[in-house]
Protein backbone atom coordinates (compact mmCIF):
# COMPACT_ATOMS: atom_id res chain seq x y z
CA UNK A 1 0.00 0.00 0.00
CA UNK A 2 1.59 3.27 -1.10
CA UNK A 3 1.62 5.65 1.93
CA UNK A 4 3.15 8.62 0.00
CA UNK A 5 0.02 8.41 -2.29
CA UNK A 6 -2.18 8.08 0.49
CA UNK A 7 -1.19 11.72 1.86
CA UNK A 8 -1.13 13.57 -1.01
CA UNK A 9 -4.82 11.99 -1.52
CA UNK A 10 -5.38 13.47 1.88
CA UNK A 11 -4.29 16.71 1.34
CA UNK A 12 -6.49 17.33 -1.96
CA UNK A 13 -9.11 16.15 -0.65
CA UNK A 14 -8.51 18.57 2.91
CA UNK A 15 -8.12 21.98 0.57
CA UNK A 16 -11.41 20.57 -1.68
CA UNK A 17 -13.05 20.66 1.43
CA UNK A 18 -12.13 23.84 2.72
CA UNK A 19 -13.07 25.14 -0.35
CA UNK A 20 -16.61 23.97 -0.48
CA UNK A 21 -17.11 24.87 3.40
CA UNK A 22 -16.34 28.67 2.59
CA UNK A 23 -18.80 28.23 -1.21
CA UNK A 24 -22.25 29.36 -0.28
CA UNK A 25 -23.38 29.47 -3.69
CA UNK A 26 -22.70 27.69 -6.51
CA UNK A 27 -24.69 29.55 -9.54
CA UNK A 28 -24.47 28.31 -12.96
CA UNK A 29 -22.29 25.03 -11.66
CA UNK A 30 -25.09 22.75 -10.15
CA UNK A 31 -25.09 20.19 -13.27
CA UNK A 32 -21.48 19.84 -12.52
CA UNK A 33 -22.28 19.06 -9.14
CA UNK A 34 -24.68 16.54 -9.77
CA UNK A 35 -23.08 15.17 -12.65
CA UNK A 36 -22.42 12.10 -11.04
CA UNK A 37 -19.24 10.99 -12.18
CA UNK A 38 -17.97 9.93 -8.60
CA UNK A 39 -21.14 9.50 -6.84
CA UNK A 40 -24.15 8.12 -8.53
CA UNK A 41 -27.16 6.01 -7.53
CA UNK A 42 -26.50 2.45 -8.15
CA UNK A 43 -29.51 0.61 -9.81
CA UNK A 44 -30.76 -2.92 -10.09
CA UNK A 45 -28.94 -4.96 -7.83
CA UNK A 46 -25.93 -2.79 -7.14
CA UNK A 47 -29.26 -0.48 -5.84
CA UNK A 48 -30.25 -3.20 -2.92
CA UNK A 49 -27.00 -2.54 -1.06
CA UNK A 50 -26.75 1.56 -1.17
CA UNK A 51 -28.45 4.69 -2.32
CA UNK A 52 -25.34 6.03 -3.35
CA UNK A 53 -22.19 5.06 -4.35
CA UNK A 54 -18.53 6.28 -5.25
CA UNK A 55 -16.50 5.06 -8.66
CA UNK A 56 -13.07 6.28 -9.08
CA UNK A 57 -11.32 3.07 -10.27
CA UNK A 58 -12.76 0.25 -12.45
CA UNK A 59 -11.79 -3.35 -13.17
CA UNK A 60 -10.24 -5.63 -10.65
CA UNK A 61 -7.58 -8.31 -10.11
CA UNK A 62 -9.46 -10.63 -8.03
CA UNK A 63 -11.10 -12.73 -11.25
CA UNK A 64 -14.25 -14.16 -9.47
CA UNK A 65 -15.63 -16.31 -12.56
CA UNK A 66 -19.18 -14.74 -11.43
CA UNK A 67 -18.11 -11.11 -11.66
CA UNK A 68 -20.87 -9.07 -12.39
CA UNK A 69 -18.41 -6.31 -14.33
CA UNK A 70 -17.28 -8.88 -16.81
CA UNK A 71 -21.32 -9.14 -17.97
CA UNK A 72 -22.23 -7.12 -21.18
CA UNK A 73 -22.53 -4.60 -21.43
CA UNK A 74 -21.25 -3.15 -18.58
CA UNK A 75 -17.82 -5.54 -19.55
CA UNK A 76 -16.49 -2.48 -21.81
CA UNK A 77 -16.68 0.36 -19.49
CA UNK A 78 -15.83 -1.32 -16.00
CA UNK A 79 -14.65 -5.63 -16.75
CA UNK A 80 -11.63 -6.81 -16.85
CA UNK A 81 -8.37 -7.36 -14.41
CA UNK A 82 -6.52 -4.17 -14.62
CA UNK A 83 -6.94 -1.16 -12.59
CA UNK A 84 -7.66 1.97 -14.04
CA UNK A 85 -9.46 4.81 -13.29
CA UNK A 86 -13.42 5.56 -14.37
CA UNK A 87 -13.83 6.74 -17.96
CA UNK A 88 -14.82 10.62 -17.30
CA UNK A 89 -12.54 11.53 -14.75
CA UNK A 90 -8.96 12.71 -16.18
CA UNK A 91 -6.68 12.44 -13.15
CA UNK A 92 -6.28 11.00 -9.46
CA UNK A 93 -6.40 14.69 -7.89
CA UNK A 94 -9.39 15.25 -10.97
CA UNK A 95 -11.29 12.57 -9.29
CA UNK A 96 -11.04 13.93 -5.64
CA UNK A 97 -12.08 17.55 -6.57
CA UNK A 98 -15.17 15.50 -8.75
CA UNK A 99 -16.06 13.59 -5.58
CA UNK A 100 -16.23 16.62 -2.88
CA UNK A 101 -18.27 18.47 -5.56
CA UNK A 102 -20.27 16.00 -5.77
CA UNK A 103 -20.40 15.57 -1.77
CA UNK A 104 -21.17 19.14 -1.48
CA UNK A 105 -23.50 19.55 -4.72
CA UNK A 106 -23.83 23.18 -4.59
CA UNK A 107 -25.51 22.87 -0.64
CA UNK A 108 -24.03 26.25 0.80
CA UNK A 109 -21.17 24.86 2.17
CA UNK A 110 -22.98 21.70 3.57
CA UNK A 111 -22.70 17.82 2.21
CA UNK A 112 -25.87 17.15 0.57
CA UNK A 113 -28.90 16.14 3.18
CA UNK A 114 -29.61 12.59 1.41
CA UNK A 115 -25.73 11.90 1.46
CA UNK A 116 -26.30 12.51 5.21
CA UNK A 117 -28.84 10.41 5.70
CA UNK A 118 -27.96 7.77 3.28
CA UNK A 119 -23.95 7.44 3.33
CA UNK A 120 -21.93 6.30 0.47
CA UNK A 121 -20.76 3.02 -0.46
CA UNK A 122 -17.75 1.70 -1.44
CA UNK A 123 -17.54 0.52 -4.31
CA UNK A 124 -19.21 -1.65 -6.96
CA UNK A 125 -17.03 -1.29 -10.20
CA UNK A 126 -13.41 -2.34 -8.52
CA UNK A 127 -12.65 -3.55 -5.06
CA UNK A 128 -11.73 -0.73 -2.56
CA UNK A 129 -9.27 -2.90 -0.49
CA UNK A 130 -7.04 -3.33 -3.56
CA UNK A 131 -3.28 -1.80 -3.20
CA UNK A 132 -4.08 0.04 -6.41
CA UNK A 133 -6.87 1.35 -5.49
CA UNK A 134 -6.92 1.84 -1.56
CA UNK A 135 -5.07 4.69 -0.74
CA UNK A 136 -7.84 7.00 -2.98
CA UNK A 137 -10.41 5.21 -1.05
CA UNK A 138 -8.67 5.60 2.83
CA UNK A 139 -8.53 9.55 1.74
CA UNK A 140 -12.24 10.33 0.68
CA UNK A 141 -13.01 7.89 4.00
CA UNK A 142 -10.75 9.91 6.29
CA UNK A 143 -12.23 13.40 5.03
CA UNK A 144 -15.65 11.83 4.34
CA UNK A 145 -16.27 10.86 7.93
CA UNK A 146 -15.01 13.66 9.40
CA UNK A 147 -18.44 15.52 7.91
CA UNK A 148 -20.48 13.04 9.22
CA UNK A 149 -21.11 11.12 6.15
CA UNK A 150 -21.71 7.19 6.59
CA UNK A 151 -19.21 4.97 4.71
CA UNK A 152 -19.76 1.39 3.85
CA UNK A 153 -16.93 -0.42 2.33
CA UNK A 154 -17.15 -4.37 0.55
CA UNK A 155 -14.25 -6.01 -0.53
CA UNK A 156 -12.50 -9.39 -0.48
CA UNK A 157 -9.16 -7.87 0.23
CA UNK A 158 -7.71 -7.91 3.53
CA UNK A 159 -4.10 -6.78 3.06
CA UNK A 160 -5.40 -3.21 4.01
CA UNK A 161 -6.08 -4.16 7.39
CA UNK A 162 -2.45 -4.49 8.15
CA UNK A 163 -1.52 -1.41 6.38
CA UNK A 164 0.39 2.04 7.59
CA UNK A 165 -2.87 3.79 6.00
CA UNK A 166 -5.48 1.97 7.91
CA UNK A 167 -3.13 2.28 10.83
CA UNK A 168 -3.31 6.38 9.89
CA UNK A 169 -6.77 5.78 9.40
CA UNK A 170 -7.56 4.81 12.71
CA UNK A 171 -6.40 7.95 14.34
CA UNK A 172 -9.26 9.71 12.95
CA UNK A 173 -12.02 10.03 16.30
CA UNK A 174 -15.14 9.78 13.80
CA UNK A 175 -13.96 7.01 12.07
CA UNK A 176 -15.77 4.17 14.36
CA UNK A 177 -19.00 5.83 14.30
CA UNK A 178 -19.48 6.42 10.61
CA UNK A 179 -17.65 3.22 8.85
CA UNK A 180 -18.90 -0.23 8.61
CA UNK A 181 -16.45 -2.96 6.90
CA UNK A 182 -18.12 -5.57 4.95
CA UNK A 183 -16.74 -8.44 3.39
CA UNK A 184 -18.66 -11.07 0.96
CA UNK A 185 -18.51 -14.55 1.65
CA UNK A 186 -19.09 -17.44 -0.47
CA UNK A 187 -17.11 -20.11 0.98
CA UNK A 188 -15.52 -20.56 -2.91
CA UNK A 189 -11.92 -19.42 -2.83
CA UNK A 190 -11.78 -21.84 -6.26
CA UNK A 191 -13.93 -19.33 -7.64
CA UNK A 192 -12.15 -16.18 -6.52
CA UNK A 193 -8.71 -17.19 -7.29
CA UNK A 194 -7.24 -13.25 -6.97
CA UNK A 195 -8.95 -12.54 -4.08
CA UNK A 196 -7.73 -12.91 -0.17
CA UNK A 197 -8.86 -16.62 1.04
CA UNK A 198 -12.65 -16.56 2.49
CA UNK A 199 -10.85 -17.75 5.87
CA UNK A 200 -9.02 -14.57 6.03
CA UNK A 201 -11.66 -12.47 5.19
CA UNK A 202 -13.97 -14.26 8.55
CA UNK A 203 -10.75 -13.29 10.75
CA UNK A 204 -10.89 -9.67 9.50
CA UNK A 205 -14.51 -9.04 10.29
CA UNK A 206 -14.15 -10.70 13.71
CA UNK A 207 -11.31 -8.46 13.87
CA UNK A 208 -12.98 -5.31 12.76
CA UNK A 209 -15.57 -6.50 15.47
CA UNK A 210 -13.47 -6.75 18.17
CA UNK A 211 -11.68 -3.03 17.71
CA UNK A 212 -15.48 -1.23 17.58
CA UNK A 213 -16.68 -0.92 13.93
CA UNK A 214 -19.47 -2.09 12.56
CA UNK A 215 -19.82 -4.74 9.98
CA UNK A 216 -21.36 -6.92 7.41
CA UNK A 217 -21.10 -9.35 5.23
CA UNK A 218 -22.31 -10.01 1.16
CA UNK A 219 -23.05 -13.84 0.94
CA UNK A 220 -23.68 -13.28 -2.80
CA UNK A 221 -23.31 -15.02 -4.95
CA UNK A 222 -24.75 -18.12 -3.08
CA UNK A 223 -22.16 -20.97 -4.91
CA UNK A 224 -23.69 -23.59 -2.74
CA UNK A 225 -26.78 -23.47 0.08
CA UNK A 226 -24.52 -25.09 2.73
CA UNK A 227 -21.23 -22.57 2.48
CA UNK A 228 -23.68 -19.45 2.44
CA UNK A 229 -25.48 -21.14 5.41
CA UNK A 230 -22.18 -21.87 7.45
CA UNK A 231 -20.61 -18.33 6.64
CA UNK A 232 -23.47 -16.53 8.51
CA UNK A 233 -23.58 -19.39 10.94
CA UNK A 234 -19.67 -19.20 11.67
CA UNK A 235 -20.15 -15.17 11.66
CA UNK A 236 -23.51 -14.37 13.38
CA UNK A 237 -21.62 -13.20 16.44
CA UNK A 238 -19.51 -10.46 14.97
CA UNK A 239 -21.36 -9.39 11.45
CA UNK A 240 -23.87 -6.54 12.22
CA UNK A 241 -25.85 -7.40 8.57
CA UNK A 242 -25.72 -10.13 5.74
CA UNK A 243 -27.32 -9.64 2.50
CA UNK A 244 -27.83 -12.68 0.85
CA UNK A 245 -28.65 -12.96 -3.02
CA UNK A 246 -28.52 -15.67 -6.05
CA UNK A 247 -26.15 -15.73 -8.64
CA UNK A 248 -27.54 -14.05 -11.53
CA UNK A 249 -28.90 -15.85 -15.11
CA UNK A 250 -28.42 -19.35 -12.96
CA UNK A 251 -31.35 -21.48 -11.64
CA UNK A 252 -31.82 -22.72 -8.48
CA UNK A 253 -33.78 -25.62 -6.74
CA UNK A 254 -36.57 -24.05 -5.39
CA UNK A 255 -36.73 -26.88 -2.31
CA UNK A 256 -32.89 -26.46 -1.51
CA UNK A 257 -33.08 -22.71 -1.23
CA UNK A 258 -36.48 -22.67 1.14
CA UNK A 259 -34.55 -25.35 3.50
CA UNK A 260 -31.79 -22.89 2.89
CA UNK A 261 -33.24 -19.98 4.10
CA UNK A 262 -35.37 -22.10 7.04
CA UNK A 263 -31.86 -23.02 8.45
CA UNK A 264 -31.23 -19.26 8.31
CA UNK A 265 -34.15 -18.71 10.16
CA UNK A 266 -33.20 -21.22 12.92
CA UNK A 267 -29.88 -19.95 13.79
CA UNK A 268 -30.13 -19.09 17.40
CA UNK A 269 -28.41 -15.87 17.61
CA UNK A 270 -31.09 -14.29 15.48
CA UNK A 271 -28.84 -12.34 13.15
CA UNK A 272 -29.48 -9.47 10.87
CA UNK A 273 -30.74 -10.77 7.56
CA UNK A 274 -31.38 -9.36 4.08
CA UNK A 275 -32.59 -11.46 1.53
CA UNK A 276 -32.29 -9.81 -2.35
CA UNK A 277 -35.33 -9.33 -4.07
CA UNK A 278 -34.37 -11.85 -6.56
CA UNK A 279 -34.11 -14.40 -3.93
CA UNK A 280 -37.53 -13.39 -2.34
CA UNK A 281 -39.40 -13.87 -5.36
CA UNK A 282 -38.00 -16.80 -5.88
CA UNK A 283 -39.31 -18.11 -2.68
CA UNK A 284 -42.56 -16.57 -3.27
CA UNK A 285 -43.12 -15.33 0.53
CA UNK A 286 -42.20 -11.94 2.22
CA UNK A 287 -39.02 -10.94 4.15
CA UNK A 288 -40.91 -10.97 7.58
CA UNK A 289 -42.78 -14.10 7.44
CA UNK A 290 -38.91 -15.28 8.18
CA UNK A 291 -38.65 -13.14 11.30
CA UNK A 292 -38.24 -9.74 12.70
CA UNK A 293 -34.52 -10.38 12.02
CA UNK A 294 -35.39 -10.57 8.20
CA UNK A 295 -34.85 -6.78 7.38
CA UNK A 296 -35.62 -4.57 4.36
CA UNK A 297 -33.31 -2.48 2.30
CA UNK A 298 -33.28 0.87 4.30
CA UNK A 299 -31.71 -1.37 6.64
CA UNK A 300 -28.20 -0.79 7.32
CA UNK A 301 -25.52 -1.69 9.56
CA UNK A 302 -25.70 1.58 11.05
CA UNK A 303 -29.49 0.85 12.40
CA UNK A 304 -27.66 -1.97 14.70
S1 LIG B 1 -13.75 -8.94 -6.07
FE1 LIG B 1 -15.70 -8.10 -6.80
S2 LIG B 1 -15.12 -6.66 -8.43
FE2 LIG B 1 -13.35 -7.99 -8.07
S3 LIG B 1 -13.55 -9.66 -9.60
FE3 LIG B 1 -14.52 -10.34 -7.66
S4 LIG B 1 -16.71 -9.83 -7.87
FE4 LIG B 1 -15.57 -8.66 -9.41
Amino acid sequence: MDFKKYKLFRSIARAAVAVHEKVTTIKGKITKCFSQEAIYKPGGKAGEYAKYACSIYVGCPAECDYCYRNDPPLATAIGGSVVRLKDGLKSESNAIETYFQELFGGNGGKVRPALLRYGIFFTFTSDPGLPQTFPMVAALIAETVKLHVPVQILTKFTGWMDSEIWQDLQSIPELKQHLAIGFTLTGHDDREPGASPNAKRIDALKRAHKDGFRTFSSIEPIIDEESSYLSVLWCSDFVDLFLVGLQSHRKYDQTELQAFVNDLAAIPSKPYIYLKDSLVEQLGRTRESYGANFVNSDFTPFNV
